[in-house]
């Protein structure tokens, strides 16, 4: 049974005083949590590892380069991110394709420069809304699987993340039909045993019906994860799912 994940993705928000936020995910935490894990802005890594360190809370970047080191200014390698403390990485997020142009190509290689550096890369995918009004959606997540998942995946070193475009920070959700319609064919495609997680406008109001969805073990949340009253209550319908 792939492992329920609730992760957090903090994008280009928080200084030091978010930190707190993890001290009060650690105390809301239910009896069983499925894994917790937040993603802060780069500049919070190596706090947000040492105040996380006695608590069962994960730190995950939101980004590496696919180079183990050079000349690349501005970024960061997958050893800084482990250096850091964190365990895993967002690689290939839509804002990250959009505003940053990523390939699939460029997406497989930091994906292997993660696994190098012993991280759990969370490999995002997603259709835009012109794709899946073209009826393109599975072909084009076939295609970004195909192009940015290496092989050698293992539920260690891997999570899946489906988050369609049109659904990340816009207030819509994909209907649990197009959900279960999607994590199923992904589901075919990858080995056994990987989580794959659902991303877009995922909030208390809406979890556990997506949390009940077939292949659907976890969340990619973006603006409900910033706050710990916004976000343990999706832990704990991922807990009771
Ligand atoms: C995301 O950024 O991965 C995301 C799903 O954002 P939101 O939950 O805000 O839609």
């Amino acid at each position: 049974m792939p492992a329920k994940i609730a992760a957090g993705n903090w994008k280009m928000n928080g200084t030091q005083e978010a930190l707190h936020t993890l001290a009060e995910l650690h105390q809301g935490l239910p009896s069983d949590p499925p894994r917790v894990l937040i993603c802060p802005p780069a500049t919070l890594l190596a706090a947000a590892a040492t105040a996380t360190l006695r608590s069962p809370v994960q730190i995950g970047a939101q980004d590496c380069h696919a180079a183990a080191k050079g000349a690349h200014t501005g970024d960061i390698s997958a050893a800084m991110v482990a250096d850091a403390g964190a365990s895993h990485v967002i690689l290939g997020h839509s804002e990250r394709r959009t505003d940053h142009g990523e390939t699939d190509a460029q997406i497989n290689a930091k994906v292997q420069a993660a696994w190098a550096a012993n991280l759990t890369a969370i490999l995002c995918i997603g259709e835009t809304l012109a794709e899946r009004e073209a009826g393109s959606t599975l072909s084009v997540l076939a295609s970004q699987l195909k192009g940015s998942l290496p092989s050698g995946a293992t539920p260690d070193n891997t999570i899946i993340a489906y988050e369609p475009v049109w659904a990340i920070g816009t207030g819509l959700t994909a209907s649990t039909d197009q959900i279960g319609e999607v994590h199923a064919d992904i589901q075919s495609r990858i080995p056994g045993g990987l989580s794959i997680l659902y991303g877009g406008s995922v909030k208390a109001a809406n979890a556990a019906e997506i949390f009940a969805v077939p292949h659907v073990h976890g969340a990619l949340v973006g603006g409900a994860s910033l706050t710990a009253a916004d976000f343990l209550p999706i832990v704990a319908a991922l807990a009771a799912a």
